[in-house]
């Protein structure tokens, strides 16, 4: 910008310095003192095109890497799923590990895990423990780095991986809320079913919120794209995500703490309602409040990369190992918060 300022001020001067002693007439004048300022606009034009090229092929070439990445799952090509109408199905981590690229160590060391059919799994664990990972390698979104994940015995590589995907209604803490209106927020598509959508809402508690509405199930949401949009509290997005969860209706429900902002009563309180809605379906439950999850048939304590404990809550209170210490320790918290509040 400078360096402009002061190649044309020199241009300029000489110009003016040239009319001024009759060198130039006033027309050719005129004429050099346009050409200076075109001349210098096609100049940077050009070396802005430069740099835009540049930024251009190196966005190209980091999308050409990620396009050479081998895909390690099926798609399209794979096993059809069993369908099985009870919706019973069980699953299996055969000495699985897990690591992330470029980390130093497994995440998950040689974990080995049945989860019956219909079976209600509570994983506990401090933050970083690798809860999330399990569950993701559960869900067929990360594929081990050692061992098998299997699906009624058979590894779910064979599978076709979308087919695989829609057995799982799984909410995690990052849930997206789709720029769009309820209905397709709750059917995740553009042509929701409306008796089953209402239906679903009735079930999670959000029906009578939305039909308040002036728009009911067409209200748009979010501000950011809709004029007329509308934002949710997190309590009732909470229950979409609910809704959404049953309407999939799939066979396996994993849920992965989608209730951090909630209070430890809230989130309790949501996590039976799950279980109560969901019925006979295999599900994970995870959570850090140890709380929570203590309705589940079996509970698991995820710690250094592996499961270092493993009973009812019950049978694990009496046992009176890490999980027993950690539930008195949060019991212990919870119950001065609530004289606090008192
Ligand atoms: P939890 O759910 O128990 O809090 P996570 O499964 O999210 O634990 O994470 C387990 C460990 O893996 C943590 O140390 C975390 O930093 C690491 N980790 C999680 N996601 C990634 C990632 N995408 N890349 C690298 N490391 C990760």
């Amino acid at each position: 910008m400078a360096l402009t300022f002061l190649r044309n001020g020199a241009a300029y001067g000489i110009l003016i310095a040239m009319a001024l002693s009759g060198e130039l007439t006033a027309a050719r004048f005129v004429l050099y003192f346009s050409a200076v300022g075109g001349f210098t606009n096609w100049v940077v034009g050009i070396f802005s095109g430069l740099g835009t090229l540049h930024q251009q092929s190196l966005d190209l070439s980091a999308l050409r890497e990620f396009l050479d990445i081998p895909e390690s799952f099926r798609f399209g090509d794979g096993k059809p799923l069993p369908v099985k109408p009870d919706h019973l199905y069980q699953l299996e981590l055969r000495d699985v590990s897990f690591r992330y690229p470029g980390a130093e160590q497994d995440t998950l060391s040689h974990v080995n895990l049945t989860i019956h059919p219909g079976e209600k799994l509570a994983v506990v664990g401090k933050n970083g423990a690798g809860k999330t990972t399990l569950i993701r390698l559960l869900c067929g979104l990360y594929d081990p780095t050692k061992g098998q994940v299997l699906l009624d015995g058979e590894d779910i590589r064979q599978y076709d991986r979308r087919d695989y995907y829609a057995h799982f209604s799984a909410v995690f803490q990052q849930f997206s809320l789709l720029a769009g209106t309820m209905a397709e927020n709750v059917a995740q598509s553009e042509k929701a079913d409306l008796p089953r959508m209402w239906d679903c809402l009735e079930r999670a508690g959000l029906a009578d919120q939305i039909r308040a509405l002036p728009w009911q199930e067409n209200t748009h949401l979010g501000r950011d794209v809709y004029l007329d949009g509308i934002d949710l509290s997190g309590g009732q997005v909470q229950r979409l995500m609910l809704a959404r969860a049953l309407y999939k209706n799939a066979p396996i429900v994993m849920l992965d703490e989608p209730t951090a902002a909630l209070d430890p009563l809230a989130e309790s309180d949501l996590y039976q309602k799950y279980n109560d809605l969901t019925g006979a379906c295999t599900s994970v439950y995870i959570s850090h409040r140890l709380a929570s999850t203590r309705f589940c048939d079996r509970v698991l304590l995820i710690e250094n990369g592996g499961i270092a404990e493993e009973g009812s809550h019950e049978e694990l209170l009496a046992q009176g190992g890490h999980y027993a210490r950690l539930f008195d320790i949060q019991s212990k918290y919870y119950r001065e918060e609530e004289t606090e509040h008192e």
